[in-house]
């Protein structure tokens, strides 16, 4: 099914990486014209690239971008706008695990406050330029809002990540509050919640066969999941083959929520 995305505008944040990555590359191969939004102005770049590779006739440019940072988010919109004439799609992705972040007595505060930063008004600030932006579109009016939760945020783990767990609890709380208030607007607001992937993120953190087994054990499907998994997820959220479905947690890992035990 090509051409899913033909006509619209998509900004993904975090999109030099991992399930950004992905996003940008599908969502460009659908049609869409693509702002590539990174930390890693670098990495944007790569992607912008290798969109040319797989898509030669695709539209996309690279933004050097802080999602914690407020008046940078708005400056994405606002190139989104002028460079593509709209926005249809608003990918808040981007995301940052922190190697300190541990259990409630041990992660300092400073690691807290980056990870709300970044994981939580990283989102909020993306929503709120969006849905600004989305208001002024000429017709069709409205889009769509994916915000990249996590498993986390729906189930506990004895392998703590105390600022990261609160975050992603945070993103799908939000995500389902801004659904309702713009519900009438035909802006729809939903949230991805991947399992455990094989991305940079994750597997630097899992850096030792022992650490990835204690959590490949857990796994009903037995592998952790890859980037591209969540990039289709992300890809039919942002069609309007989803256009009824919007607050919704839309979970992605491989069965992880649903279980009680394993297959053996
Ligand atoms: P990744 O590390 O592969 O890619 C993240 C990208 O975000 C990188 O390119 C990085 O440069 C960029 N980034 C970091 N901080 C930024 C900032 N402040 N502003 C803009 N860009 C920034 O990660 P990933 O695994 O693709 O994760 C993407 C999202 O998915 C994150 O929100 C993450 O929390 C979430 N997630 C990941 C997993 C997993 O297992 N990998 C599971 C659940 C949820």
């Amino acid at each position: 099914m090509p051409n899913r995305l033909v006509n619209k505008v998509a900004i993904v944040t975090g999109g030099g990486s991992g399930i950004g990555l992905e996003s940008a590359l599908l969502f460009a191969d659908e049609g869409a014209k693509v702002v590539v939004a990174d930390l890693n102005l670098d990495a944007a770049n790569r992607a912008v690239a290798l969109i040319a590779q797989k898509t030669p006739n695709a539209q996309a440019i690279a933004v050097k971008t802080d999602v914690g940072n407020e008046a940078q988010v708005k400056a994405l919109v606002d190139t989104a706008v002028k460079t593509y004439g709209r926005l249809d799609i608003m990918f808040n992705n981007a995301g940052i695990m922190h190697p300190e972040d541990d259990n409630a007595i041990t992660t300092e505060e400073r690691v807290w406050d980056l990870t709300m930063q970044v994981n939580v008004k990283g989102v909020w600030f993306g929503c709120k330029y969006a849905v600004q932006a989305m208001r002024a579109n000429p017709t069709p009016v409205g889009g769509s809002i994916i915000n990249t939760a996590s498993f986390v945020g729906l189930m506990g783990a004895a392998t703590p990540q105390i600022a990261y767990t609160a975050s992603k609890g945070a993103v799908l709380a939000m995500t389902r509050e801004l659904a309702m208030i713009h519900a009438r607007e035909g802006i729809r607001c939903n949230s991805i919640c991947p399992g455990p992937l094989k991305t940079p993120l994750l597997m630097n953190f899992l850096d030792t066969a022992e650490k990835r087994d204690r959590r490949l054990v857990h796994l009903p499907m037995g592998r952790f999941g890859e980037a591209i998994e969540i990039a289709q997820a992300a890809c039919f959220l942002a069609s309007n083959e989803s256009s009824y479905i919007t607050g919704t947690d839309f979970k992605v890992d491989g069965g992880l929520t649903s279980c009680y035990v394993t297959p053996l």
